[in-house]
């Protein structure tokens, strides 16, 4: 389902150019369920953004779902990002003075779904992260881990098959961190490829597969399931 080969990522800051990604190879299945560690500073948001089709990379090729995404223009790349994608991130990004329900319905917009249709199917997914009582709340009167399940409800709505998390529960108390890992362990029980970014070790065991970065390279790759 992805598959990406000898991906580099530099950044030009200045008149430096800083080498972030040095080579990164990997493949990664369907179904898999993949968490995705290093050091800070190691590439792993940077590769999560390739991954998201969020940024594109310096060189190399990344061909996901047997399209070879390193050579989209930016239309093509929205279109992949809003289809075949949901992207968690550690701040939630919801749009603020918008109901949680409206914050999922937003990636159907140019679904060619009728606004009845797109406020059923956010309901459908809103009861599935287990908010049928917080639809019409805004962000600001939900709690931390009642963002993050708005965050992924809004990452499932239009059917992706890979959900890629950067650090979901990095804002969380971890009772709620536990209850947000149920929930994506839920996610990839229903067929889902999960890919998702920690730093904590516990966090990283409901994955089947530990992969480690290090100065931009993959140190080691290692499936625990
Ligand atoms: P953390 O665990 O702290 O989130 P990370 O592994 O996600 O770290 P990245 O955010 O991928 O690390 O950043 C890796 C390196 O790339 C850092 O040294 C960062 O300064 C650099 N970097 C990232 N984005 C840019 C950019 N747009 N311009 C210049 N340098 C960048
Ligand atoms: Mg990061």
């Amino acid at each position: 389902i992805i598959e990406i080969k000898e991906i580099k990522r530099n950044f030009a800051l200045g008149a430096e150019t800083v080498y972030v990604l040095k080579g990164v190879d990997l493949e990664i299945a369907k179904g898999d369920y993949v968490a995705l560690m290093g050091p800070s500073g190691s590439g792993k948001s940077t590769l999560m953004n390739i991954l998201g089709c969020l940024d594109t990379p310096s060189s190399g090729s990344y061909v996901l779902n047997g399209k070879d995404v390193s050579k989209m223009n930016d239309g093509e790349l929205a279109e992949i990002r809003n289809k075949e994608i949901g992207f968690v991130f550690q701040t939630f990004n919801l749009l603020p003075r918008t109901t949680a329900l409206d914050n999922v319905a937003l990636p159907m917009i140019y679904s060619g779904k009728s606004k009845s249709e797109r406020n059923k199917r956010a309901e459908e997914v809103l009861t599935q992260v287990g908010l049928s009582d917080r639809m019409d709340h805004q962000p600001n009167q939900l709690s931390g881990g009642q963002r993050q399940r708005v965050a992924i409800a809004r990452a499932l709505v239009n059917h992706p098959s890979i959900i890629l998390a950067d650090e979901p529960t990095g804002n969380l108390d971890t009772k709620t961190s536990v209850e947000i890992m149920a929930l994506f362990d839920e996610i990839h029980r229903k067929g889902n490829t999960v890919i998702l970014v920690t730093h904590e070790e516990d966090i990283a065991e409901h994955a089947h597969r530990i992969i480690r970065l290090r100065d931009g390279v993959v140190e080691s790759d290692v499936r625990q399931k």
